[in-house]
């Protein structure tokens, strides 16, 4: 038809171009597996990134096929998001905490034919690689003097050298915007994980959605440091995002300890960091301990689970620091929700904006979302009526890479296992998942706001709440804490401390136990199911 637009594709090439010749002198900064501080530019990224291409042009790998990586978070394994991408092939970062034999059950049903890895991991390519017939190469992300000896794994090449071969200069090809671009693997509630492959379409209109001012809010004048792995979820997105605006990016490599984070965010002014609160409060807790300060942190985006408010007032009041509230999942691509203010909170007494900060946010243009009865029927958006959280939009998963089983969508939307309420102004409040919801007399019980009031207890590091079966009343919540060094505290004070905090006596925790440590998973989220496991023999004490 006469009079449209062009018909241009969005493409991941197109990212690295525009950094390239807008923000070209702007730096990538990366703290490296051999210890020291690597620095460039976008430029020189750029230049590297088209070398990957040719090196996989080299190695004969047609368009679709997977490079896998296991890596940390560094200037390399940006190289290879664009690199590979860029070139048509589809980028599948390994989650390198995991079990091998999940990731060696991955790479396989991944079909990955080259592997690139950080020497750290090293030991767990070891593990797997001869129970990975499809990788034809394995590639050790350092150069050739750092290539370990003796590995027993052949035709292990240095990243430097296998990306070294001379050539022409390369040309991103173009291509459909559909075609598939990275891999990313999230664990089943049962059974083995699930594959959620994300396009260039879904990855360029995600990165336009994240960095508009009402959500992540980058420029070209921020210094973003990713904590966030760039094997979960590419990073929330921020490698792709920091090219569409051409900030500096800061990599904090394998040392995410709370003295070498803040280490890093003051020496590199970083204005804006995203990571997961377990994280964080490893930040915190160090900032805390050694009477420091975040001297240019200006935002910081929390997500991956609940924010505790203890952490939102201590980076709002001690620090200056703005949180903004995430929600999200691996099959979104993953930002669906962001919290922030509108204009008419200005005038609100600060525990109430406070209050607000707390929830999960506003959905992203983009994101469409809706929570519904359990007849499916959709329920009023009046911030109580809780229900299932749906969702939809072109960076969501329509299915799982190569499943054969039924399609996840219900009438076109993808239900997220999550439970929550949406207000009057379209903040979402989650307030449980689910699988993770403690029923007790027929009637829901909130197992994050139980977390939450715990950690506001001086005393409390860590807590997490389950269900655990009760012969009354089916189940009831226990809080499992861990108690901050060289703190005392006695399971009566701590439920104590539950009165006249909101939740009705039936909704207060029955026990308290105190544990070493929380069960972690592999991205730091609480293994909820491993604690189920741990305590199943529980015994009640009130
Ligand atoms: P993942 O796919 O591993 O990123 O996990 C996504 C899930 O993490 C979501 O479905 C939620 O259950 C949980 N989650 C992510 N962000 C939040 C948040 N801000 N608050 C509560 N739960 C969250």
């Amino acid at each position: 038809m006469h009079g449209l637009m062009q018909d241009q594709p969005l493409l991941i090439s197109q990212l690295i171009d525009f950094a390239e010749r807008h923000n070209g002198s702007t730096e990538i900064v990366s703290r490296r597996v051999e210890g020291d501080l690597h620095r460039y530019t976008w430029a020189e990224c750029a230049q590297r990134a088209r070398r990957v291409a040719r090196a996989l042009d080299a190695h004969g790998l047609d368009p679709g096929d997977r490079v896998a990586t296991l890596a940390w978070n560094g200037y390399r394994h940006l190289e290879l998001y664009y690199g590979v991408s860029g070139a048509g092939r589809v980028l599948h970062t390994l989650n390198p905490r995991l079990h091998a034999d999940e990731v060696t059950w991955i790479v396989n049903h991944a079909d990955d034919r080259v592997l690139c890895f950080d020497p750290t991991f090293l030991p767990l390519v070891q593990a797997i690689h001869v129970r990975c017939p499809t990788v034809e190469r394995w590639v050790a992300l350092c150069d050739g003097s750092h290539v370990p000896a003796d590995s027993g794994i052949p035709g292990l090449v240095s990243y430097e050298d296998w990306m070294a071969a001379p050539g022409l200069d390369y040309a991103w090809p173009r291509f459909d915007e559909h075609t598939a671009s990275s891999l990313c693997y999230t664990s089943g509630t049962t059974g083995h994980p699930k594959g959620v492959l994300y396009s260039h379409r879904s990855t360029v209109l995600h990165a336009y959605g994240a960095v508009q001012p009402d959500m992540m809010g980058l420029s070209s004048r921020d210094s973003v440091l990713p904590v966030v792995p760039m094997f979960h979820v590419n990073a929330w997105g921020l490698p792709y995002a920091g090219a569409m605006v051409g900030c500096k990016l800061v990599f904090p490599g394998p040392a995410l300890d709370g003295r070498s984070l803040h280490g890093l965010i003051e020496s590199e002014q970083v204005t804006f960091a995203a990571g997961v609160p377990t994280v964080w409060q490893m930040l915190l807790d160090h900032v805390q301990s050694v009477g420091g300060k975040f001297a240019t942190l200006r935002r910081t985006v929390i997500g991956g689970a609940a924010c505790p408010p203890a952490m939102l007032r201590a980076f709002e009041q001690q620090h200056d620091v703005r949180v903004l509230h995430g929600w999200g999942m691996t099959e979104m691509s993953p930002l669906g929700t962001i919290c922030s203010l509108k204009k008419q909170h200005d005038a609100l007494p600060v525990d109430e904006r406070l209050h607000i900060l707390e929830k999960q946010g506003r959905a992203v243009h983009g994101v469409e979302i809706k929570v519904v009865g359990e007849d499916g029927q959709d329920l009023p958006w009046d911030g109580r009526s809780a229900g299932e959280l749906l969702v939809r939009g072109p960076w969501i998963a329509r299915d799982y890479f190569r499943s054969t089983a039924d399609g996840p969508l219900v009438d076109g939307w993808f239900p997220t296992g999550d439970v929550a309420h949406i207000d009057e102004d379209g903040y979402l409040q989650i307030t449980d998942r689910s699988k993770d919801l403690i029923k007790s007399g027929g009637e829901w019980i909130s197992s994050i706001e139980i977390e939450h009031i715990a950690m506001a207890h001086p005393a409390v590091g860590m807590a997490a709440c389950i269900g655990i079966r009760h012969p009354k009343w089916d189940e009831r919540p226990v809080v499992a804490v861990v108690l901050r060094p060289g703190a005392q505290l006695t399971p009566r004070e701590l439920l104590d401390f539950y009165r006249d905090k909101q939740l009705a006596r039936w909704q207060m925790p029955d026990d308290v136990v105190f544990v070493d440590a929380i069960p972690l998973g592999a991205t730091g989220k609480m293994l909820k199911t491993r604690l189920r496991e741990q305590l199943k023999d529980h015994r009640w004490t009130t």
